[in-house]
């Protein structure tokens, strides 16, 4: 039995979260995982809603996994901590935040399928994060399944750079290249392992294999090239420290294969885990930033002054905690904390918990490495920075995306108003992609998330956790505004207030222009009027009206008041005229000037588009394509391979609501289809 991961043994530990694309069987094999590991008696199938990781209601009715929890595996002496990831396009912060947090991944494949999209683009937020990453190509089962070609596609469509280290057989059995051990699995669910060594039909087929690992690691190894140069085999042990080091500077990714379901090669991969993946103390140093603006390395040590990050907030029987990892000192009940960069109060960590999936057991210290959940803080939130309030600093922050659809709400019953706001406000805490906005003309209140089954989950969690009756409008994609060429404006601004004892005079004049920038590259702003009358000059007061002259009109396009984008606004010309021209006269006079200019220039209305992959059966790809482009999408890619047309385009969110049910009906039930946030941009 592993002890628990306290600053003393933190090599023994090692958190890893387990990333795919949906549907490639990142739950199963991490129910296999619990169930060899001990850590869960029984195995729940996906399909029978009884998953051990799936926790929410709502997860199990969806038959997919949406909250990060964490997990506690003992294997072999050693502390293997899951940190779940969800899989599914509208959940992918979820994905960012724990990966924050962790050490290294498995990054599952389907066999057949090899990348598909989610698995691009959890690539690229491992990349984000210097995430050292193994890869486990699952399904080997199933008909189509080709180790190899599924190694391939990594190379080509993530630019990785896959090793094969163990290697699937078709009669389920695991060829450990390093060693020349096959593994054989039997007993129930295959938790009994008999190894022997290879046979000779069995290596002839595979030993190409052994020399590409070898020659992989020799690209980035000179020990290991010179042996294979002079033609000598690397000691065991050499291979294995090649295979870490390189992981973790990421110029490679082991391969491991098998298939969950069958119960294969799963407990190698376990093996390879703690061979492979670094524990706390390997990784690198964090940085942090000081109020002072240096930048201070954050050793993963005990002593020193806390510093953590909160990566998740949950209601926990119907309680807030906070899912922090410690990055330097230790904390204990009844500390205070501060949060910085932040004008919220130093609050006090009531209590400390070791976490697993969904039980909870009370701590007294927690040390650095460690992920632990804090209960009593109302202030912090997901991607904060806690730490010791005499020593502020400022771990990264974790970038937060707009959402791009909204749904109108509200309580059947006019007495629910303030519970549903309350409810509602607690889902904002813990997830900050959904955002409650009041829509200005209608007074409609909208919920605003990444797409539409993020807010069906919001909506039913509602229904079943606050017991709450609403109704929902119908979704509604977010716009944003551009302006669709170059536009001049002026502002003659002039006013005379009459009081009781006095006349007040307003006066100034600006002039403007706004030029279109390259799509979502945001505003940009030269605020430094370029003529000024002679002899003139703007003082403190009028230049910082300038500024916010300007901001404020290049809040809202020309069409509708939506949140404008990609416009450079510039302030050609501002006159002044003694005492009259205040600060307020210059605002007024800047404004003006610019939304003239939005006004002359044309506004354009942008949607979201979305990067969107849809998998049919052939016999289905011509209506399918038809289909997609009535719904306004760029074709960009299509291929057919194994029976199955992939048909990759751009197309806008507003298209492509309630697609799901549209291409089941087209396609007996056999289409898939994922899509993700790219852009605002206008229809094509
Ligand atoms: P996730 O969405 O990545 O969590 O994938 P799941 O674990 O929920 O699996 C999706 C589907 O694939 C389920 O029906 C599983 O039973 C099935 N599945 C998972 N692993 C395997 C495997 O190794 N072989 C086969 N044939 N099916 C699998
Ligand atoms: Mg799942």
């Amino acid at each position: 039995m592993a002890k628990k991961s306290d600053g003393a043994d933190l090599r023994m530990v090692r958190n890893i979260g387990i990333a795919a694309h949906i549907d490639a069987g990142k739950t199963t094999l991490t129910e296999r995982i619990l169930y060899y590991t001990g850590a869960s008696h029984k195995i729940g199938e996906v399909h029978d809603g009884e998953a051990h990781m799936d926790t929410m209601a709502e997860e199990q009715a969806h038959g997919i996994t949406i909250m990060a929890a964490v997990t506690q595996c003992p294997w072999r002496n050693h502390l293997i901590q899951i940190v779940d990831t969800p899989g599914h396009v509208d959940f992918t912060i979820e994905v960012e935040r724990s990966m924050r947090v962790l050490d290294g991944a498995v990054i599952v494949l389907d066999a057949v399928r090899g990348v598909e999209p989610q698995t691009e683009t959890v690539w690229r937020q491992a990349n984000q994060f210097d995430l050292p990453r193994m890869i486990f190509i699952n399904k080997m089962d199933r008909p189509g399944a080709d180790f190899e070609r599924a190694m391939e596609t990594v190379k080509n469509r993530l630019g990785g750079n896959p090793i094969p280290v163990g290697v699937p057989t078709e009669d389920g059995r695991l060829l450990n290249l390093i060693t020349k051990e096959v593994s054989r699995f039997s007993g129930i669910l295959g938790s009994e392992v008999t190894v022997a060594p290879v046979d000779e039909a069995l290596w002839s087929e595979w030993s190409h294999l052994q020399e590409a690992m070898l020659m992989g690691l020799a690209d980035h190894d000179d020990e290991i090239a010179m042996l294979v140069l002079e033609d000598e085999l690397p000691s065991e042990d050499m291979i294995w420290d090649s295979l870490k080091a390189l992981t973790l500077s990421g110029a490679i990714q082991p391969c491991f294969g098998g298939s969950a379901l069958k119960n294969h090669g799963v407990q190698p991969l376990l093996d390879a885990v703690l061979r492979i993946l670094p524990c706390p103390l390997d990784s690198p140093p964090s940085t942090a930033e000081t109020p002072n603006g240096s930048t201070e390395e954050i050793e993963m040590v005990d002593s020193g002054h806390l510093a953590a990050l909160a990566f998740k907030v949950q209601l926990w029987d119907g309680r807030r905690h906070v899912f922090a990892r410690i990055y330097r000192g230790t904390l204990s009940p009844g500390d205070t904390i501060a949060i910085p960069g932040s004008d919220r109060k130093n609050e006090r960590v009531a209590r400390i918990f070791d976490v697993d999936a969904n039980k909870k057991k009370r701590i007294e210290k927690a040390h650095a490495g460690q992920i632990v959940l804090l209960a009593g803080l109302r202030y912090v939130t997901t991607g904060d920075t806690i730490c010791a309030p005499e020593h502020p600093v400022l771990l990264e922050r974790i970038q937060l995306r707009d959402p791009v659809l909204g749904l109108a709400i509200e309580a059947q019953s006019a007495k629910d108003e303030e519970k549903l706001l309350e409810a509602l406000n607690k889902f904002q805490e813990e997830d900050p992609t959904l955002k409650l906005e009041e829509d200005p003309d209608t007074g409609e209140r909208i919920l605003r998330g990444m797409g539409e089954l993020h807010l069906q989950i919001a909506f039913e969690r509602l229904k079943r956790e606050f017991k709450l009756d609403v109704r929902a409008g119908k979704p509604s994609v977010v716009t944003k505004e551009t302006i669709s060429g170059t536009g001049k404006g002026r502002s003659e601004f002039h006013r005379v207030i009459d009081t009781a004892d006095e006349t007040l005079e307003m006066k100034a004049f600006c002039r403007a222009t706004v030029t279109p920038r390259e799509r979502g590259t945001g505003n940009s702003f030269s605020l430094e009027p370029k003529v000024l009358p002679v002899g003139t000059f703007l003082t403190e007061g009028q230049t910082e009206a300038v500024i916010n002259g300007a901001k404020d009109a290049a809040y809202a396009g020309p069409i509708q008041g939506a949140e404008l984008q990609d416009v450079a606004v510039a302030i050609v010309e501002v006159e002044t005229f003694g005492s009259s021209s205040s600060p307020q006269a210059v605002r007024v006079a800047v404004a003006e000037a610019v939304r003239n200019a939005l006004t002359d220039a044309g506004g354009a209305l942008l949607q979201p588009i979305m990067d969107t992959e849809v998998v049919v059966p052939e016999e289905y790809m011509g209506g399918v394509l038809g289909d997609l482009q009535s719904r306004k999408a760029m074709i960009q890619e299509t291929t057919t391979a194994f029976g199955l047309s992939t048909i990759r385009c751009d197309a806008p969110l507003l298209g492509l609501l309630g697609y799901t049910t549209t291409l089941r009906s087209m396609t007996k039930g056999r289409g898939q289809f994922t899509m993700s946030f790219d852009r605002f941009d206008s229809t094509l």
